[in-house]
């Protein structure tokens, strides 16, 4: 079956067909996709252009229907499209599920902040005259996602950019397109307007500069790698376009010697191996306290070889494939370079199972410095170098000493160095005795230095992308 985009409520062709191909299963395909052309994209803009003053006048509760809408029928269904994103992107069935359903709260969430998106209503510092300051629309959003989040990053894009009343092109990964093909009919069935979400699957060095060089589109969000992130900013700014970039990470976890040694090692093979490593919070770098290095390591190894790794369908499965054999090739030459920069590499090999896929085992490096490549470059996959320090100042400095900044995390039960890290850490979002991945949707998600650029995502926060503010002075004479 063909899945077709979705340009002002009608299905569309697009330039190409792709199989959509299953990476627990490479003789499993979910179907035939349509990769969409330049003109597309031309159409996509009209018809969103076209649709959204509608949408805007249409008011709050008309915004919050549909998105409640939506996420009623996410949760109601999020079995059924789990098992569908896990045949996609290859997380475990109970991923799947979990993250369906994330994306249905965060509908629900976004549906509520439509209804109170609010203003101010101030006296002038001239005699007689008001002053209304209130929020209005962007107006046409194009959204650009990443593959590892294949129906959570829509719906955290998607769900506000809809409630503070913009219209929406969503340009999803390559390798993840029936996840947002299934939000596009969602979103139709919950009564959207034709016009208001348009579905442009396809390339992104293809469909990203018809995008972002369109003066009909006013602003982009997009997530993804950093390298990605730099042209779409270089784009953008050309036409002045409003911008969010969210990005990769190479997010230290800290252990010290103070840890609980259970928690820690549970923590930080959470946050290493789960997802396949495939998180952009993922924890890439382990930097552990001297005192306590040998017995953390050994309990982290041992802890690591009992995942299960295999089908993401399987029930006893507790990591699924790499996304595709680009990235696991990618990922094995990690290994490879890690092997030559000096560390001794456990665990990291290409695993076969009863299927064709992309399966690896979870690796970690050790002996690794901050120097090396293996330390300094996001690879995204289930690796992790350890790293050896002093103390706790030195930890900091070491977690710091990276381009990235978006998530970290310390284990430890001293108060006092959990408030230190806290404050001295370098980026977005910082734990403490927990993974470094592992987010609420109803806070700021988002990091600094070169993991994103621009207001935060998610939470209360998102009206700042989304919106723009107006002043408005009345002299009633
Ligand atoms: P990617 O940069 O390869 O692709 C991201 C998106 O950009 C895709 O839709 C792709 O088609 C599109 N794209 C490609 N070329 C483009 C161009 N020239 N112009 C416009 N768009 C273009 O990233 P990926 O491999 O899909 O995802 C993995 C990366 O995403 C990792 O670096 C990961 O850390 C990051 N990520 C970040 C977050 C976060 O919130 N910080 C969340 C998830 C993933």
């Amino acid at each position: 079956m063909l899945h077709m985009n979705l340009i002002d409520g009608q299905p569309r062709a697009g330039g190409e067909e792709i199989a959509n191909i299953n990476p627990s299963d490479t003789s499993d395909t979910l179907g035939l996709y349509a990769f969409a052309a330049a003109a597309d994209a031309e159409a996509a803009v009209q018809a969103a252009r076209a649709a959204q003053p509608g949408w805007w006048d249409a008011g709050p509760q008309a915004r919050a229907n549909v998105l409640d809408a939506v996420g009623s029928a996410l949760i109601a269904r999020k079995d059924e499209i789990g098992r569908m994103l896990s045949r996609e992107e290859g997380k475990t069935l109970a991923e799947g599920i979990g993250e369906t359903l994330r994306a249905g709260q965060i509908f629900k969430f976004f549906a509520g902040e439509a209804v109170r998106m609010s203003g101010d209503h101030l006296r002038s510092l001239r005699p007689g005259i008001d002053v209304d300051v209130g929020r209005e629309p962007v107006g046409v959003v194009a959204l650009i996602t990443p593959w590892n989040f294949p129906i959570s990053i829509p719906a955290w894009k998607t769900a506000p950019a809809l409630a503070f009343g913009n219209a929406v092109i969503l340009k999803p990964a390559e390798l993840t397109p029936a996840c947002a093909h299934l939000l596009g009919e969602l979103i139709t069935a919950a009564g959207a307007p034709p016009g208001i979400f348009n579905l442009l699957m396809g390339r992104g060095d293809l469909l990203g500069p018809a995008l972002l060089d369109h003066p009909g589109v006013d602003a982009v969000s997009f997530t993804g790698s950093v390298a990605t992130g730099r042209s779409v900013a270089q784009s953008a700014a050309r036409s002045l376009k409003r911008l969010q970039l969210e990005m990769g990470g190479k997010n230290p976890c800290v252990v010290m010697d103070d840890a609980d040694l259970d928690l820690a090692v549970e923590a930080t093979a959470n946050g290493a191996f789960v997802s396949t490593g495939q998180r952009c919070t993922a924890s890439s770098r382990i930097i552990v306290q001297r005192g306590i290095y040998e017995q953390f390591t050994e309990r982290l190894i041992a802890r690591m070889q009992k995942y299960r790794v295999g089908n993401a369908l399987a029930e006893e499965t507790q990591i699924g494939p790499v996304v595709s054999d680009r990235q696991l090739q990618s990922n094995l030459s990690y290994v490879e370079l890690a092997k030559k920069e000096g560390c001794e590499v456990i665990g990291g090999d290409r695993l076969s199972r009863d299927t064709d896929g992309f399966y690896q085992g979870p690796a970690v490096f050790l002996g690794a410095t901050n120097r090396m490549r293996v330390s300094r470059e996001e690879i995204f996959g289930p690796c992790a170098a350890i790293l050896q320090v002093d103390d706790l100042d030195e930890a900091i400095a070491m977690a710091n000493d990276t381009e990235f900044g978006l998530a970290s995390s310390i284990m430890t039960s001293s108060l006092r160095s959990a408030q230190e890290f806290k404050r001295r850490s370098q980026v977005g979002m910082v734990n403490v005795n927990l993974p470094s991945a592992g987010v609420d949707y109803h806070v700021p998600f988002g990091g600094r230095k070169a993991s994103s650029y621009g207001p935060r995502e998610q939470g209360r926060t998102a009206v700042d992308f989304y919106t723009l503010w107006k002043t408005a002075y009345t002299f009633a004479g």
